[in-house]
């Protein structure tokens, strides 16, 4: 989409082949959704903060069919706002799905068409590992659209998507049980943020189980964990990664070089080896993230028409997990930090928000900065709380500029928010 819009507007000639919906995975069957489904989930809470405020509600009752009727009805709105800035941008669109012929032509619904430049944009799809009975599983694809909410629900994996769907199950009163192979949840994430996550996960009513991996499905569904021990569910969701789309597009054929997992590797201007050929976003398999997929697009048109080339910049990229409570976090975890810097400085807080001090609910806020000691730059901020995305996207315009800790104290903070925390931690940790 940007890429297609940028490069119309530097006034190259563009035509865009999909064969399905137009905005992609964010649109269709991942951010957006999700996002809408996370709030869905979040209102039992609600419902709860709000009695301990005065308010008396009658036995609040959640219908799936509403809410999936009406999150379609609005991914198709969006469908059709996607199309009509293409068209207006003055793209060509191809109903079809394409293929590459050689290193200058397309061919799409039975017609050949030649190109300058041709950009890899296919995204990637969710995998499913190779158990028996693995085909009555699920994947988030599926998971937006099912006919009926399940009774009982497990989870498979602890990344993004896990983590989120777990949390929307659970929200919206499924029995839900999340399953990971390894020791803590969002490996590669600061291990405070995996570990606390957990916790709160759990409070909420989660059934966590580390070390724990499903080794078999039966219709039922009946699952075998790898340790022997078995479980009755309803629904089995795997959120155990995703592979970038790159079969059967003629990519080799083109002289395109792949990855072992299929992604098409690029330099950092997502030139693949083929030098008329381009791929950005998660068929790249770089930084799976819709703005760092836009990014690449919007670079990409200006390297390419604008005669400015212009490579992403993938450092410090803020991120967010919404689960429930929601996380983020820009720059280094304090493991990564230690490694790159040597010596780090580290602050830490936690506490209950205000708003949930009423009705006495257990979860808390949690903070960290990771410094690097020697230049005192903020180089890590992490953070598990309500609206840890809305708080973290400020603090990460500080983080990539290369704001000290004392530039972080010196702003006054916003009182009272639990954002202001960021400028009043004071107690060094050893
Ligand atoms: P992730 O790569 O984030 O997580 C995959 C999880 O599945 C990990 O916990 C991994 O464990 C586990 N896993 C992988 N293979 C197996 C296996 N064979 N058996 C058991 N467990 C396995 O992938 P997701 O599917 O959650 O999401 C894909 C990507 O999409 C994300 O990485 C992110 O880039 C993007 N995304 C972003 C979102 C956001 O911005 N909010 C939301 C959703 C997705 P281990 O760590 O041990 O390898």
């Amino acid at each position: 989409m940007r890429a297609s819009r940028v490069a119309a507007s530097y006034g190259a000639r563009v035509a865009v082949a999909e064969s399905g919906r137009f905005g992609g995975t964010c649109v269709n069957v991942g951010c957006i959704p999700k996002k809408l489904f996370s709030y869905a989930a979040h209102y039992r809470e609600d419902f709860a903060v709000a009695k301990s405020f005065g308010w008396t509600l009658g036995e609040p009752k959640f219908d799936w069919r509403t809410l999936v009727v009406n999150k379609d009805r609005e991914i198709a709105r969006l469908n059709g706002v996607y199309e009509s800035a293409l068209e207006k941008a003055g793209a060509r669109i191809l109903r079809a799905r394409a293929t590459v012929v050689d290193p200058h032509t397309v061919e799409a619904g039975g017609r050949s068409y030649s190109a300058r430049h041709i950009l890899i944009a296919t995204g990637s799809w969710p995998q499913i590992p190779d158990i028996p009975g693995r085909e009555l599983a699920v994947t988030s694809n599926e998971a937006f659209f099912l006919e009926r909410l399940p009774r009982r629900a497990l989870v498979v994996g602890a990344g993004y998507i896990a983590l989120e769907f777990a949390s929307i199950f659970n929200g919206l009163g499924v029995q839900t049980t999340l399953a990971y192979r390894g020791p803590r949840l969002l490996r590669g994430f600061d291990a405070d943020l995996g570990e606390r996550i957990a916790e709160e996960m759990r409070k909420k009513g989660v059934d966590i189980r580390l070390q724990t991996n499903p080794a078999k499905l039966e219709r039922g569904i009946r699952v075998t964990y790898g340790v022997g021990a078995t479980q009755e569910v309803d629904l089995v969701l795997f959120a155990t990664g995703r592979k970038p789309n790159t079969a059967g597009l003629g990519l080799e054929r083109a002289g395109v070089k792949l990855a072992a997992d299929g992604a098409v590797v690029v330099d950092e201007y997502s030139k693949s080896s083929a030098d008329s050929i381009h791929a950005i976003g998660d068929v790249t398999n770089r930084l799976n993230l819709t703005p760092v997929a836009t990014a690449e697009g919007m670079a990409l048109a200006k390297t390419l028409f604008r005669n400015e080339p212009t490579p992403v910049d993938h450092v410090n990229v803020p991120t967010a997990v919404f689960s429930d409570p929601n996380i983020a976090t820009v720059g280094l975890s304090e493991e990564a930090a230690r490694k790159r810097h040597g010596q780090v400085d580290v602050y830490k807080a936690a506490f209950r928000a205000l708003k949930l001090t009423l009705g006495g609910h257990e979860e808390r806020t949690f903070m960290k900065l990771v410094i690097d000691a020697a230049s005192q730059r903020v180089v890590g901020a992490h953070m598990i709380g309500p609206d840890a995305g809305e708080i973290i996207q400020g603090v990460a315009i500080a983080v990539k500029i290369g704001a000290t800790k004392a530039q972080f104290d010196a702003t006054i903070g916003i009182h009272p928010t639990a954002a202001e925390e960021f400028v009043t931690m004071r107690e060094k940790l050893q």
